[in-house]
């Protein structure tokens, strides 16, 4: 089958690959008609990381059924399916009380199976692969993962009705973060440098838009909040901007209030400043949420699906683009370059 590998240099190259199987009776192998690039994968793109070298990248992918292990019930071959790529090793503290979004081994282990979505083929658990209701596209279901990863951040949040909440960065994290907000009743205040994404996220439904390269981000999230501050802030820039987006989070919260962190650090030591003495004596809770697993009894991919397919999320807006996975290098160049391609959500086809 085709695969994009990583090079030495960080960028892909397509290659033939060996096809995945099916380890076990439970396992399903499904064709990769979508994959999506998000704001992790641009934080691995040319870089020099000898440890991902020729292998196959992608955590965001929908695709159709090609075979079945004898184990599996909840799909079958021509089934369209969206794949959740956070995977534990199911044998941890962690992993049985289904927080496998903490397990200690979740990279390894989906690394080498289910998260390899830059590829013709992908195989894994039969849990992982989720049924798609017959309107909801391939390339809709890819934006699903990144809708998952804000849900878990409402979870963390406890969010309810009325609350007045900030939004720190408008890509397709936060993007979500925004419409799920919405959903639950809050309203919604949302911050970024890149004046399309401000656009979007009006489109979307932002009660308010920050742009932060020519406005006093404090003095409109104050305005906002009848001069409170935010209830909740979501932190969904993520990256190199943390140094500065964490500050400015914990800068427009309310006194006992919560900033969720969403938008993911690089990897190793990532020293940040912050007023601590404001933070103790106004008791502001930082959060930090790590991707997706389950609330309650509910897998949030697949809350974040039903939401989906009964139209109270909107992914086709945030699907700016689409390359073929040949063209998967100008695919992520365009999604970085977002301040001039209007990139939201770069999708790719397999
Ligand atoms: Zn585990």
């Amino acid at each position: 089958m085709k695969a994009a590998l990583k090079k030495a240099d960080g960028q892909f190259e397509i290659k033939e690959v060996d096809m995945p199987g099916l380890s076990a009776p439970d396992w399903v192998l499904a064709k990769v008609k979508v994959a999506g690039i998000c704001g992790t994968d641009l934080r691995h793109w040319k870089k020099e990381e000898p440890d991902l070298e020729c292998k196959i990248m992608g955590h965001e992918l929908a695709g159709e059924v090609v075979e079945v292990g004898e184990a599996v019930t909840n799909v079958k071959p021509g089934d369209r399916v969206v794949i959740e790529t956070v995977l534990g090793d199911d044998t941890c503290d962690w992993c049985r009380v289904q927080q496998y979004n903490l397990c200690p081994h979740l990279y390894d282990v989906r690394m080498e199976t289910v998260s390899r979505a830059f590829a013709g083929y992908v195989a894994g658990p039969a849990k992982k692969f989720h049924k798609l209701p017959g309107h909801v596209s391939f390339e809709e279901a890819t934006v699903l993962d990144t809708f998952a990863v804000g849900l878990h951040a409402v979870q963390l949040s406890g969010l309810k009705l009325n609350d007045k909440v900030a939004i720190i960065g408008a890509g397709p994290i936060g993007l979500g973060q925004l419409q799920l907000a919405k959903t639950c009743g809050a309203d919604v205040i949302i911050v970024d440098v890149v004046g399309s994404s401000l656009e979007l996220a009006k489109e979307l439904g932002a009660d308010a838009v920050v742009n932060t390269k020519t406005e006093d981000c404090y003095k409109k999230v104050m305005e906002f909040t009848d001069n409170r501050g935010a209830d909740i802030v979501f932190e969904c820039a993520g990256g190199p901007s943390m140094p500065e987006t964490l500050p400015l989070a914990t800068s427009v919260t309310r006194i006992g209030g919560k900033v969720v962190v969403v938008g993911g650090f690089d990897p190793g030591k990532t020293m940040i400043g912050l007023e601590w003495q404001r933070i103790q004596m106004a008791e502001i809770q930082i959060i930090p949420s790590a991707s997706y697993s389950f609330w309650g009894i509910y897998p949030e991919m697949k809350m974040c699906l039903d939401l989906l397919a009964k139209g109270k999320l909107n992914a086709k807006k945030l699907i700016t683009h689409n390359f073929p996975l040949d063209e998967i290098n100008k695919a992520f160049a365009t999604a970085q370059d977002k301040e001039n391609s209007k990139a939201v959500f770069v999708a790719l086809t397999v």
